[in-house]
């Protein structure tokens, strides 16, 4: 018998590469959501909870029962997905309108606003 197909270490190398990547399929998997999962989910009911009110409509002197969570800098800019110093309360409204502003939806472009 020449050559075995694979020894005892070759064996366990397999295994480690194969436990290896299991784990890192798992990470890459949360990664995926983004955290969009349970943990985002509770945050964001306790933000709701501490911040009931739209602040952007406060800062207009407009009171306003805000529905949604709104990243302050964008997680995909690198903001924090659920540090509560990045989040702020808003109304549908306010948030559709700065979603349309900071990413340019809507055909507004930051460029046609500043000019
Ligand atoms: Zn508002």
């Amino acid at each position: 018998m020449p050559t075995k197909p694979q020894s005892h270490a070759q064996l366990q190398a397999a295994r480690a590469r194969a436990e290896r990547g299991g784990d890192y399929d798992r990470r890459r998997g949360s990664a995926a959501r983004r955290g969009y999962d349970g943990t985002w989910r509770a945050v964001r009911q306790q933000q709701l909870q501490r911040h009931p009110l739209c602040e952007h409509c406060l800062a207009q002197g407009r009171t306003t029962a805000a529905g949604e969570v709104d990243h302050i800098r964008a997680v995909r800019r690198g903001g924090a997905m659920l540090d509560a110093d990045n989040l702020q309360s808003l109304c549908k409204p306010c948030h559709s309108r700065k979603t349309a502003i900071h990413d340019g939806g809507l055909g507004h472009r930051l460029t046609a606003l500043a000019g």
